[in-house]
């Protein structure tokens, strides 16, 4: 689950992760209330005005703006909100700013000391553990440094058994040239950051910029947060962090229905029971010559309700050129899942414009694959694997 710059934040703050502090707005007629607490709780005179969606490079794209006294302040927010906000991470068309983050400027005037560097935490699978990166080379122009000078990026693994050390810490203040008192905060940062990233069960946070200001605090002007969804049983409050308008609406509906649904490149729609046997019947498709459009996992009951909402997920994809049901029966027997098949395939009537193929295997299958041949609807029935490969490759052709 990805969050918003301004929850990331609030989240690191009770961490005690030092942030630029601000305040949320959500139609203009709170700006005037909000920037004067803004102002009064930070001191700041100028104040900057942030779009929040779930996409980087926001600053290049017109969605970071400084406000240097009320009239500005207005005209940023009043055009910011409600934009179609374009950076490189964004669809073409865009993303819809519903919210902006009106927060201290914390970069102050005619400062020459001020620093940006770039400060992510992320799981490194293949050395199994977690990973500090980091730059003194932050800021908006990171990708490039990235790419060009790949050299300037630091990595520290963090072993999970011990935690970040100190000398850890030491060496990525280090790195980034610190001394006196920024060497100091840096490590606490450093430090704290950590702790945040693994009480809050994230898989990534990003930084960019962490700001050095000219009397040496440090703290996280940015904040790009991924919390890891498995772990979510564990933080129910963060439920109401979740913010569907910036997600796939197919993952969106898949997810209210409790099915384990991955969006994928191919033409054959598919609608399996278990993970495994999703995983097999992808095979079994390409080695037919398709190409699974979807990996779902319908679950142990596969029931009319499921099945059409399923159904209805898979219809969505314009890819699709057929779809193959493929239910093994165990605790739940085949006869059933078969009648909740004809079911759904009758409320669904016209909408289904795919030939679909039905495999059920094991409790009941020969009374499933009767109910199936005897329904009169246009739906092929195997109990064999070998059928559904022949009636795949028929389809294709
Ligand atoms: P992103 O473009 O989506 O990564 O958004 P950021 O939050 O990183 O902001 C983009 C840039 O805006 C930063 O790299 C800063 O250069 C600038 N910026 C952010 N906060 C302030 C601020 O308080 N004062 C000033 N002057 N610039 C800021
Ligand atoms: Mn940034």
């Amino acid at each position: 689950m990805n969050l918003h710059e301004h929850q990331a934040k609030e989240l690191l703050s009770s961490y005690g992760v030092p942030i630029q502090r601000g305040m949320v707005v959500e139609n203009i007629d709170q700006l005037q209330s909000i920037s004067q607490e803004v102002k009064k709780n930070t001191g700041s005179e100028w104040l900057i005005v942030k779009a929040q969606i779930h996409a980087g490079g926001r600053g290049k794209g017109g969605g970071v703006k400084l406000a240097k006294n009320d009239k500005e302040l207005y005209d940023h927010a009043s055009s910011i909100l409600g934009m179609m906000l374009k950076t490189p991470q964004t669809p073409k068309e865009g993303k819809l700013v519903k919210k902006i983050l009106i927060s201290e400027d914390v970069y102050y005037p005619g400062d020459s000391e001020t620093q940006e560097y770039y400060m992510s935490i992320l799981l490194n699978r293949k050395e199994s553990c977690n990973m500090i990166m980091y730059s003194k080379e932050g800021g908006v122009d990171i990708e490039q440094v990235a790419e060009k000078t790949p050299e300037l990026i630091f990595y520290e693994l963090i072993d999970p058994l011990t935690g970040i050390m100190p000398n850890q810490l030491r060496k990525i203040a280090f790195n980034l040239n610190l001394s006196g008192e920024s060497f100091k905060s840096m490590q606490v940062f450093v430090k704290k950051l950590y702790d945040a990233y693994c009480g809050l069960d994230a898989s990534l946070v990003e930084i960019n910029p962490v700001l050095k200001t000219s009397d040496n605090k440090i703290l996280a002007v940015d904040s790009k947060m991924t919390l890891d969804d498995n772990a979510l049983f564990r933080h129910k409050s963060f439920e109401d962090l979740r913010d569907n308008s910036e997600e796939n609406p197919v993952d969106v509906k898949a997810r209210e229905a409790g099915l384990n649904y991955v969006d994928l490149d191919g033409n054959i729609g598919c609608m399996v029971n278990g993970a495994g046997l999703a995983m097999a019947t992808m095979d079994l498709i390409k080695q037919s010559g398709g190409e699974p459009a979807n990996f779902l996992d319908v679950g142990g009951t596969a029931d009319a309700k499921r099945v059409e909402t399923a159904f209805n997920l898979i219809l969505q994809d314009e890819k699709v050129k057929a779809i193959l049901v493929n239910i093994f029966g165990g605790i739940v027997r085949c006869d059933r899942v078969a009648n909740g098949i004809v079911d759904a395939y009758k409320n669904l009537g016209e909408k289904i414009n795919v030939p679909i193929i039905v495999r059920l295997e094991g409790t009941n299958s020969e009374e499933a694959k009767n109910i199936i041949d005897n329904s009169g609807l246009k739906i092929y029935s195997a109990i064999e694997f070998k059928e559904v490969t022949t009636q795949i490759k028929e389809v294709l052709s």
